[in-house]
C-alpha cells in the first residue's frame, strides 16, 4: 500500500508559522516517498468553526506549497460513522456513561487517597449501578468514557523517539453529543486511508489515547511523526502579541511566499529539495524571533 499522509486543520483561526511548517513537513514526508497528502478539516467544534478560516488557511497553505490529493473529508459530515465506531466499542463491553462535572472530576482526582497523573479521571462512574445512572441521568446528559484506565501504551514516534503513555478513561463523546477528538480522529484516519500522521508535538500526549483506539477498533497501525512545535522567544506558544507570526503579517512586511517557505524550511535545516529526515528533528521546539522576521 502507498504512502498517504494528510494534515487535519482546525479551521478556527489563522494558522501561524509553526502550523504552516508542520503542513510543509507532512508534505515532503509524504511526497519524498511517492505518497499523497490528503486534507481533513476539523470542524467539530460548531462555534468557533468557519469557512471564512477554512478559506484563509487553504490559500496559507498553498501559497507555501501544500496542496492536497483527493476530496477534503470533514469531520461534520461524518457523525453516523463516529456512532457506528462508538456502538461498536460498546458492544465489546468498552463504553460507559459519565456524569461528572469538571468540578466533580477535579476533587475525585484529588482526593487524599488518590494518585494520577495531572486532569486523569479517576473512574468515578465506571461502575454505576443501572438505578444510580437512571438517576443521575435525570439531572445531567452523561458523555461517554472508554474503560481504558490504567493501560500504558507504547509506539514509536519518528521524530520524538520511543514513547509510552498511561492512559485514563477517556471520553469518547461529549456531553453535548459531539464525538471527542481521539475518537474521531482515529476513525477518520483509518478511514482515508492514513499510513502515516505528521502533526505537531502539543499532540504527542494525546496520541496514546489514539493508538489505544485504533487497536481496539482494528485498524492498521499508523506511522507517528510528531514535529516540533515553534515558540516565542519566552518558549511558549506563539500569539498574535508575537509580532509576525502568520502569513499575512510577513506579507506586510514584504516577506514572498517563496521566502516564507525557505525560512520554514530552513528553521528545520532544510533548503528546498533536500530530503527530510524526522529522526534528525529531536523534540526542541524552534524559536520564531519576535520581530518576526527569523527563525533561530
Ligand atoms: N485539528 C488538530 C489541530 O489543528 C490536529 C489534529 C491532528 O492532526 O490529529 O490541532
Amino acid at each position: 500500500m502507498g504512502i498517504t499522509g494528510r494534515y487535519a486543520p482546525s479551521p478556527t483561526g489563522t494558522l501561524h508559522v509553526g502550523n504552516l511548517r508542520t503542513a510543509v513537513l507532512a508534505e515532503l514526508r509524504a511526497r519524498q516517498r511517492g505518497g499523497v497528502l490528503r486534507l481533513r478539516i476539523d470542524d467539530l467544534d460548531p462555534v468557533t468553526s468557519s469557512d471564512e478560516h477554512l478559506d484563509r488557511q487553504l490559500a496559507d497553505l498553498e501559497a507555501v506549497g501544500v496542496t492536497f490529493d483527493g476530496e477534503p473529508v470533514r469531520q461534520t459530515d461524518r457523525f453516523v460513522r463516529y456512532r457506528n465506531a462508538i456502538e461498536e466499542l460498546d458492544s465489546a463491553g468498552l463504553v460507559y456513561p459519565c456524569f461528572c462535572s469538571r468540578r466533580e472530576i477535579r476533587e475525585a482526582a484529588s482526593a487524599p487517597h488518590v494518585h494520577l497523573p495531572d486532569g486523569a479521571y479517576p473512574g468515578t462512574c465506571a461502575d454505576l449501578g443501572s438505578t444510580e445512572r437512571d438517576r443521575r441521568a435525570e439531572s445531567r446528559p452523561a458523555a461517554l468514557r472508554v474503560r481504558a484506565g490504567g493501560e500504558e501504551v507504547q509506539f514509536a514516534d519518528r521524530a520524538a523517539g520511543e514513547t509510552t503513555g498511561w492512559i485514563d478513561d477517556f471520553v469518547i463523546r461529549r456531553n453535548d453529543g459531539i464525538p471527542a477528538y481521539n475518537l474521531a480522529t482515529v476513525v477518520d484516519d483509518a478511514d482515508m486511508g492514513v499510513t502515516e500522521v505528521v502533526r505537531g508535538a502539543d499532540l504527542l500526549s494525546t496520541t496514546p489515547r489514539q493508538v489505544w483506539l485504533l487497536r481496539r477498533l482494528g485498524f492498521p497501525p499508523v506511522e507517528w511523526c510528531h514535529v516540533p512545535l515553534m515558540v516565542n522567544e519566552s518558549g511558549q506558544r506563539l500569539a498574535k502579541r508575537d509580532g509576525a507570526v502568520t502569513r499575512a503579517d510577513l506579507t506586510s512586511l514584504g516577506v514572498s511566499d517563496a521566502e516564507l517557505r525557505a525560512r520554514l524550511l530552513a528553521s528545520v535545516g532544510l533548503a528546498e529539495g533536500e530530503p527530510f529526515d524526522p529522526a534528525t528533528l529531536g523534540t526542541d521546539p524552534t524559536t520564531w524571533s519576535l520581530r518576526g522576521q527569523t527563525p533561530t
